[in-house]
C-alpha cells in the first residue's frame, strides 16, 4: 500500500483496517441485502459496489441476501431483476444466494434464548398503547404492565403465538431493555409480531415474523458478516443492533457501519417514488430509460464501467449530499469516447441538393471511424447530389455568430466538399424543404485546400444511400419549478418534454445492422445505443445515452 492510497482511504476502510490491526477480525465479509420489492437504482449500485469492493480489497467475501422477512407476495420479477442487475454491474457474490426467510427457525431460537435470559417478554398492549408508552425525545417512556411476566409465562405465550393461538396485533414479543433510554429505539422495541399471512418462501409455516431491527443483525451473524454496511438512517439503530448480537451471544458478532446515501441532484432515486411513477403510468415500466434504475440505465446504453466510475468519483461519506447527474454523464462520455465509431446520422433531416454536382455520380469518402483510436479503422461513406442535413443547420435569417448554412454562406460538409447556399424551397406552411447549394470541386477533403476558410462544418448523409431509423432523446423526467422538483402537494413536477421520439432520422445504412446495446457516437449529436426492447432485426431504435457537450469537469 503506498502513501497516496493510505491518504485516500475512505472512513470505512480506515475502520476495517483498525479492526484487523486490533485483531477483532482476520477476514472481511460483507453483504448486499435488498428487499425484493422493486428494481435496484443507482443508489443501490453504490451500496453494491461499496460492499463488493471492500470484500475484494481485503480478499474477503461478498454475499447477496434477499431480505425477505416480510410476508408479502413473492415477486419473482424483482428477484430476477436484482440478480441480473448485480451481475451486470460486475459484482460477483460468493456462493449461493441467501434468503433471510431461511433463518426464521434460528431467529425464533434466538428470541427464545432472550426470553430465557429475561431479556424479552410478551406484551399485550395494542400498537397504539405501545406508542403512547414509548415517551418522547424529552420524556422517558413508561414500562408496560406485562414487562415483569415470568420467564415460564413468556415462553408459553410466545410458543402459543407461534402456534397461531392469537390474532394479528393481539400480542407482540418485545426486547426488555430500558424504557428510559435516551435512544427511543432502545425502549423495549418490538422484535416479533403476529401476522397471519402466507410467506412466499415459508408458506403458512409461520404466523409470527421478526422485526427488521432484530432480524437483520441475526442474519448478518449467521452468515459470518464482519462489517454490516448500511445507510445513515440506521445510525440510531446501531445500539439495538449491538444489543441483539451481544445478548444472543455470537462468538464473532458483526459490526454495523453507516454511510450516506447517494442522491442525484434533480433526479428521482427513491424506490418508493420510482414505483409510483411506474404504477401511475408516468413512465413506461421500471426500465424506462428516463429513470435511474439499473435496468433503465442499462437499457438506455450506460455501461457498467461508467457507473462504477461514477460511484468511485462520488466517494463514500458520512454526510448526506447530492451528486451531480452531469458527473454520471461525464463518466459515460469518457467511457465511450475511445471505443465507439463516430457515425453520420441526421436526426431531423432536410434535403440538400448540390445543383452543380453530376446527376448520377457517387463518390466514396474515406472516413476515419474514431480520430482518437486508430485501431477502429475507417469506412467508406457515399456522397451524391442529394443529401440530408440537420434542419437546424440551415437558417433563412441567421442570428449573429451563426456559421452554418444560410443564403450566400459557405460551409464544409464533413470529410467532403465546401458547399455554398444559393437558394432554398418552402412548402405551403412556410417550412423549408430543400436547401440548394453549389460545391467547389477544389475543396475536396483530401486535396488540402487552403485558399479560403469556412467557419462551419456540418455532417450529412447521401439521401439515396441512407437508412431511416427511430431515435429517442431524453430530458430530465422531473423539472424544477420555483426552485423545487416537487410541488406543494409533494408530487413531482413532471417535465412534459422528457421524451422526444424522432421517427425519420437518416443514418448511414450500415447502422441498420446494429444489435441491442451496440453504441455509437452520432457526430455532433451524442452517444446513441440500440434499445434492446423496441428494436427489431434490421430496424434498430436508438436511445440517446448522453449528448456530447457538458460544462462539467470533475474537480
Ligand atoms: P429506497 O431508499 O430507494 O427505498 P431501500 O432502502 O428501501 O431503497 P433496500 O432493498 O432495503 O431498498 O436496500 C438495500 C440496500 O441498499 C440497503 O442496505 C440500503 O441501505 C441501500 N441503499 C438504498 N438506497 C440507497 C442509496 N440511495 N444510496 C446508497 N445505498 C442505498
Ligand atoms: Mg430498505
Amino acid at each position: 500500500m503506498d502513501t497516496n492510497e493510505t491518504i485516500s482511504r475512505n472512513f470505512i476502510e480506515r475502520e476495517i483496517d483498525k479492526d484487523i490491526k486490533e485483531g477483532k477480525t482476520t477476514k472481511v465479509v460483507t453483504r448486499f441485502p435488498p428487499e425484493p420489492n422493486g428494481y435496484l437504482h443507482i443508489g443501490h449500485a453504490k451500496s453494491i459496489l461499496l460492499n463488493y469492493g471492500l470484500a475484494r480489497e481485503y480478499k474477503g467475501e461478498f454475499n447477496l441476501r434477499f431480505d425477505d422477512t416480510n410476508p408479502t407476495k413473492e415477486d419473482v420479477e424483482f428477484v430476477d431483476s436484482i440478480k441480473d442487475d448485480i451481475k451486470w454491474l460486475g459484482a460477483n457474490w460468493n456462493g449461493d444466494i441467501h434468503y433471510a426467510s431461511n433463518y426464521f427457525e434460528k431467529m425464533y431460537e434466538c428470541a427464545v434464548y432472550l426470553i430465557k435470559k429475561g431479556k424479552a417478554y410478551v406484551c399485550d398492549l395494542t400498537a397504539d398503547e405501545i406508542r403512547q408508552y414509548r415517551g418522547t425525545l424529552s420524556e422517558p417512556g413508561k414500562e408496560s404492565p406485562y414487562r415483569d411476566r415470568t420467564i415460564e409465562e413468556n415462553l408459553r405465550l410466545f410458543e402459543e403465538m407461534r402456534a397461531g393461538k392469537y390474532a394479528d396485533g393481539e400480542k407482540v414479543l418485545r426486547a426488555r431493555i430500558d424504557m428510559a433510554s435516551p435512544n427511543i429505539n432502545m425502549r423495549d422495541p418490538v422484535i416479533y409480531r403476529i401476522s397471519h399471512m402466507t410467506h412466499h418462501n415459508t408458506g403458512d409455516e409461520w404466523c409470527i415474523y421478526p422485526m427488521y431491527d432484530f432480524a437483520h443483525p441475526i442474519e448478518d451473524a449467521i452468515e459470518g458478516i464482519t462489517h454490516s454496511i448500511c445507510t445513515l438512517e440506521f445510525e440510531d439503530h446501531r445500539p439495538l443492533y449491538d444489543w441483539v448480537v451481544q445478548e444472543t451471544d455470537w462468538e464473532n458478532p458483526p459490526r454495523q457501519i453507516e454511510f450516506a446515501k447517494l442522491y442525484l441532484d434533480g433526479v428521482v432515486t427513491g424506490k418508493r417514488y420510482i414505483k409510483k411513477l411506474v404504477e401511475e403510468g408516468i413512465v413506461d415500466g421500471w426500465d424506462d430509460p428516463r429513470l435511474v434504475t439499473i435496468a433503465a440505465l442499462r437499457r438506455r446504453g450506460f455501461t457498467p464501467e461508467s457507473i462504477r466510475n461514477f460511484i468511485e468519483l462520488s466517494g463514500v461519506s458520512k454526510a448526506n449530499s447530492t451528486s451531480d447527474y452531469a458527473l454520471l454523464e461525464y463518466c459515460v462520455r469518457e467511457d465511450m469516447k475511445p471505443g465507439r465509431s463516430r457515425m453520420y446520422a441526421v436526426l431531423d433531416p432536410i434535403r440538400l441538393v448540390i445543383d452543380n454536382y453530376p446527376e448520377d455520380q457517387v463518390e466514396y469518402f474515406d472516413v476515419v471511424n474514431n480520430v482518437e483510436n486508430e485501431a477502429l479503422g475507417s469506412r467508406k461513406v457515399p456522397f451524391s447530389k442529394e443529401l440530408y442535413i440537420e434542419r437546424t443547420d440551415f437558417m433563412e435569417e441567421p442570428p449573429k455568430k451563426y456559421f452554418r448554412l444560410y443564403p450566400g454562406n459557405e460551409v464544409r460538409l464533413m470529410n467532403a466538399y465546401f458547399v455554398k447556399c444559393v437558394d432554398y424551397e418552402k412548402d405551403e406552411n412556410g417550412n423549408v424543404t430543400v436547401v440548394h447549394c453549389t460545391y467547389d470541386p477544389a475543396t475536396r477533403s483530401d486535396l488540402n485546400f487552403t485558399e479560403r476558410k469556412v467557419k462551419g462544418t456540418i455532417h450529412w448523409v447521401s439521401a439515396a444511400h441512407s437508412a431511416r431509423v427511430e431515435a429517442r432523446l431524453y430530458e430530465n423526467l422531473v423539472m424544477e419549478i420555483d426552485g423545487s422538483i416537487k410541488n406543494e402537494s409533494g408530487d413531482y413536477n413532471i417535465n412534459p418534454d422528457s421524451l422526444t421520439v424522432l421517427t425519420d432520422c437518416r443514418v448511414e445504412a450500415s447502422l441498420l445492422d446494429a444489435k441491442p446495446y451496440d453504441a455509437f457516437q452520432f457526430v455532433r449529436n451524442g452517444y446513441f445505443s440500440v434499445d434492446p426492447k423496441d428494436s427489431k432485426e434490421g430496424a434498430p431504435v436508438f436511445n440517446r445515452v448522453v449528448s456530447l457537450k457538458s460544462s462539467y469537469k470533475p474537480s
